[in-house]
């Protein structure tokens, strides 16, 4: 009888620890996937309507279908990504990396979900290398422990042995933004990741690819049990290349890097004399009802969405306003691509926002302040904000604030941040530009509204502003 009992007891303590090793079994006692990530814009971030990116958008679509919460880790690097995965602190690694022969060996990979070839990134201006025996003897700076540390590693093995490694525990945007200040000559990175950050330092080119387009997988701990939510990931991102999706979230999420132009001049003054006209007097009224100035309002909507009323972006922000679905519902819109819909809204939701701001910021900078949170979320402007008084500057002042806005991009400034990485170069942009058609506005009117020759954009930004890229739609 005894010897029965201790039987039952060592299958049921079996059963408890093959329960305990299971990793999908976890995952669903749980109610919860943990997944690590990078906070970065090509896989996890803030903008204004939440938490968005690529990497983000698939694994909670994973998570919706397992029919569990998600909870999101930001590393701080990869290493520390490893670290987690490696000490099953987190159930799944979804950061665009590249799969490797030596991270299979410790870590299960799904299959993979997409492909990007790594290249050499060099400042235009200076040496750029064509050939491997070009990078010899000068640092090429790749992220720690990242695929391309790898691949430069088995290079120098090799035979060019003369290749001089610099490995740095940081993101792929931060050795962008070294190679752009100069800081290192050459830089390894992914071609997905550059283009989409390419806007920011339009000074950077490709050099050459390294090599071919290398698959990117997510990843599992390397310890067994992990097979049946390996099983499971898999499935899922067969399901979602099958139907298309996969393909149809990476434009979602990659493609507005394709919307990024420089604005000619002529553009701006064609579309005064062609498109303002239909749309002045409705401008104005709705200015009256917000008792806003309509030169502002004109240029806002002329920033967003040059005055088309059926403009969309591949995000899914649409109309004259280009507000974005969440909005709208805040704002009891129904059509976002009514004009005088979109233009209320976007009247409303700017003075909403200007009334949220601190009392003692006065004008104009209240409204420079306001419409940057317009453009990049409330959150972000205030950790710009409270970078601004770290730094010295005055947080109630707007060209304070606006040379602390670009280090929100980078990650040992958003790290330490609350809402963590934003596109703060673009809202100085997108500020900037308003300011200036704002003001084109006022002069034009002044002129009497006369027909008025091409203005040169690009001659009257202050020099600051001169090397950033027009944000176009
Ligand atoms: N794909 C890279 C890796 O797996 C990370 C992205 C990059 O550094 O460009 O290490």
């Amino acid at each position: 009888m005894q010897a029965v009992m201790i039987l039952v007891l060592a299958a049921l303590a079996l059963l408890a620890g093959c329960g305990r090793d299971d990793a999908l079994d976890n995952v669903r006692d749980r109610g919860e996937l943990r997944v690590v990530t990078r906070n970065s814009p090509t896989t996890y971030f803030f903008d204004k309507s939440g938490a968005t990116g690529y990497e983000y958008a698939l694994v909670r679509r994973l998570a919706s279908e397992l029919g569990v919460d998600l909870r999101i880790t930001v590393a701080e690097d990869l290493p520390d990504l490893f670290r987690m995965l490696q000490r099953g602190e987190v159930d799944l690694a979804a950061a665009g990396l590249t799969l490797t022969a030596a991270r299979e060996e410790r870590f299960n990979a799904s299959i993979p979900y997409g492909e990007t070839p790594p290249i050499v990134i060099y400042r235009a201006g200076t040496f750029r290398p064509r050939s491997l025996s070009d990078l010899s003897d000068q640092p090429v700076l790749v992220a720690a422990d990242s695929s391309h540390a790898q691949s430069l590693q088995a290079l120098r093995e090799g035979g060019h042995d003369d290749l001089v490694i610099r490995q740095e525990p940081l993101d792929s945007l931060d050795l962008m933004a070294m190679v752009d200040s100069q800081e290192a000559p050459f830089a390894v990175v992914d071609e997905a990741e550059f283009k989409v950050l390419q806007s920011l330092y339009p000074r950077l080119r490709v050099a050459m690819d390294l090599g071919s387009a290398r698959p990117l997988a997510w990843y599992l701990p390397g310890d067994e049990g992990q097979q049946g939510l390996l099983d499971e990931v898999n499935a899922f991102l067969e399901r979602m290349a099958e139907s298309g999706e996969l393909a149809s979230m990476r434009e979602r999420h990659y493609g507005h890097a394709a919307g990024v132009s420089r604005i000619g001049s002529h553009t701006f003054t064609r579309n005064m004399r062609n498109n303002l006209p239909r749309y002045r007097d409705m401008i104005r009224q709705v200015a009256r009802e917000y008792r806003m100035d309509w030169h502002l309002l004109a240029a806002i909507a002329y920033q967003e969405s040059h005055w088309n009323p059926r403009a969309t972006s591949p995000t899914g922000v649409r109309g004259m306003m280009m507000l974005t679905r969440r909005t709208a519902r805040e704002l009891d819109i129904e059509n976002r691509l009514d004009p005088l819909q979109s233009l209320r809204g976007g009247a409303r939701y700017l003075m909403d926002l200007k009334r949220r701001l601190p009392r003692d910021i006065k004008d104009p900078d209240r409204t420079w302040l306001a419409l940057a949170a317009y453009n990049v979320g409330m959150g972000h402007l205030e950790d710009a904000r409270i970078l601004t008084e770290a730094a010295g500057g005055d947080p109630n002042l707007w060209p304070d604030v606006r040379e602390q806005l670009p280090k929100l991009q980078k990650s040992q400034f958003y790290r330490d941040t609350r809402y963590g990485y934003a596109r703060g170069q673009e809202a100085v942009t997108y500020v900037q530009n308003i300011r200036h058609y704002y003001s084109i506005l006022e002069w034009q009117d002044l002129a009497g509204q006369q027909p008025v020759p091409p203005i040169d954009i690009d001659r009257l930004l202050p020099d600051a502003a001169r090397d950033l890229t027009l944000i176009a739609l």
